[in-house]
């Protein structure tokens, strides 16, 4: 295996190796890739195969603005792998975007469907932009622009978007609307996350924050402790952070902290989640001004005594230099990466139990893969189904990986990329190499 060992530096990709940060994405999905590669005793060719992604896209976007300039964005769609199936992953927007990022994004996607046996490949997209500087008509045109760029990358059987941070349902309807057009057929199974209406699964918008939960009550019980006496931390109150902070209330679990752009909030006693909800939905999306708890910094809330720990903002939150500091018991990784690979064996050292992102998040691409299914079917589930459904996946892969970690005395996150490794590189055996 040494000669993986050396592939990671010499530079085995079929792309550039972009330029790695300590702490970028892209390394750390490497890392915890390449460890899993030794356990599985992966062969070189196998390794190569695997680390580098099938397809790279990068578009520019020229878009008019509502002043009449012509202003132009930077796109990409990163396809890791698609030996599962058709590839899925979402579509982020973001200023601070980088291919590197995607790449990272798009390879933890393909492990993420193996993990939760839902029969997809893994892809990412993002555009370079913060929608917050752009009106409605205006960000509308540059997803139409940029679905219109990537017609011949996505597809029904090809390369399904959905939503990912700072894009929603509307733009999910916009994705759909434009290749609809341009293949003169409503083709809703394009794109998951939809609306309702359009052809969107009831469940979809609480799956991702409703599988963190169903992931940690699992861990909760392997560790013998009741929901109804834990204390827990959210960081990022979007989507995922304010439904994962829900159901925890609704577990009966004291939801002491949260955390939104605007700072964190601090209370012992617990905070009333539905009341934050609230406050956040009728003030912009915020937290600002919100008086049900003491302000904290971000960095104070994530060193917090808890039982739980639900990063569920953004990546490289807990890093080596935080992690020491971290007292939860249970980290479940609502957010993508948002612990870094330097960090992980400080937090096993420390005892911290990590659920990992490629299980802990995958409610939200079970829930797509429902989307999907009833979209070609043309027969729409209640969601009652929907939720019972994602409830037994979820339940399953974390079972699954607690049998696996077991097995090789490794972590959760070993086992999640020993599991899906193995899963995705079986089926490629089965498949053999097109020539
Ligand atoms: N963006 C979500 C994720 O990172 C969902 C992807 C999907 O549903 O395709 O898992």
């Amino acid at each position: 295996m040494s000669n993986i060992k050396d592939s990671i530096s010499s530079g085995y990709y079929k792309e550039p190796v972009p330029h790695l940060t300590a702490d970028s994405p892209f390394t750390s999905m490497m890392q915890r890739f390449h460890f899993a590669a030794e356990i599985l005793d992966l062969d070189e060719g196998m390794f190569k195969y695997l680390s580098s992604p099938e397809k790279v896209v990068m578009v520019s976007i020229p878009i008019t603005m509502d002043d009449g300039r012509i202003e132009v964005f930077e796109g990409y769609r990163v396809i890791h792998n698609s030996i599962l199936g058709p590839s899925k992953g979402g579509i982020r927007y973001a200023d601070d975007v980088t291919l590197d990022e995607v790449k990272a994004l798009a390879a933890w996607m393909t492990w993420k469907c193996a993990v939760v046996n839902v029969p997809f490949g893994g892809a990412k997209g993002g555009v370079k932009v913060d929608p917050k500087n752009l009106s409605k008509p205006e960000l509308e045109r540059l997803t139409r622009r940029y679905t219109s760029n990537m017609f011949d990358v996505f597809g029904p059987d090809r390369d399904i978007p959905a939503p990912d941070m700072n894009t929603n349902d509307q733009i999910m309807a916009w994705i759909m609307d434009t290749y609809s057009m341009k293949q003169n057929k409503t083709e809703t199974a394009v794109v998951t996350g939809k609306p309702i209406i359009l052809g969107g699964s009831k469940g979809r918008k609480e799956a991702t924050g409703r599988g963190v939960v169903t992931s940690t009550l699992a861990a909760l019980s392997t560790l013998k402790i009741s929901p109804s006496t834990t204390s827990i931390v959210v960081q990022g109150f979007g989507n995922v952070g304010s439904v994962s902070a829900k159901l925890m209330y609704e577990q009966g679990a004291k939801v002491i902290a949260i955390s939104d752009i605007s700072g964190g909030y601090y209370n012992k006693e617990g905070i009333d989640i539905p009341e934050a909800m609230h406050y956040s939905q009728t003030h912009g999306y915020s937290l600002e001004g919100f008086e049900g708890a003491d302000p904290i910094t971000n960095q104070e809330l994530l060193e917090l005594e808890c039982d739980v720990l639900i990063p569920a903002a953004k990546e490289d939150q807990i890093n080596k230099d935080n992690a020491p500091k971290i007292k939860a018991r249970i980290i479940s990784e609502g957010a993508n990466g948002p612990v870094t690979a330097n960090a992980d064996k400080i937090l096993e050292e420390n005892g911290v139990m990590v659920i990992p992102d490629i299980l802990a998040n995958a409610g939200g691409v079970t829930v797509s893969y429902f989307e999907w299914v009833q979209d070609r079917h043309g027969y729409f589930w209640t969601e009652e189904r929907v939720n019972r459904r994602l409830n037994r996946m979820m339940r399953e892969s974390f079972d699954n990986l607690f049998i696996v970690s077991e097995k090789y005395s490794i972590t959760l996150r070993q086992a999640a990329y020993v599991y899906a490794i193995d899963r995705v590189a079986t089926t490629l055996k089965l498949r053999g190499i097109y020539a």
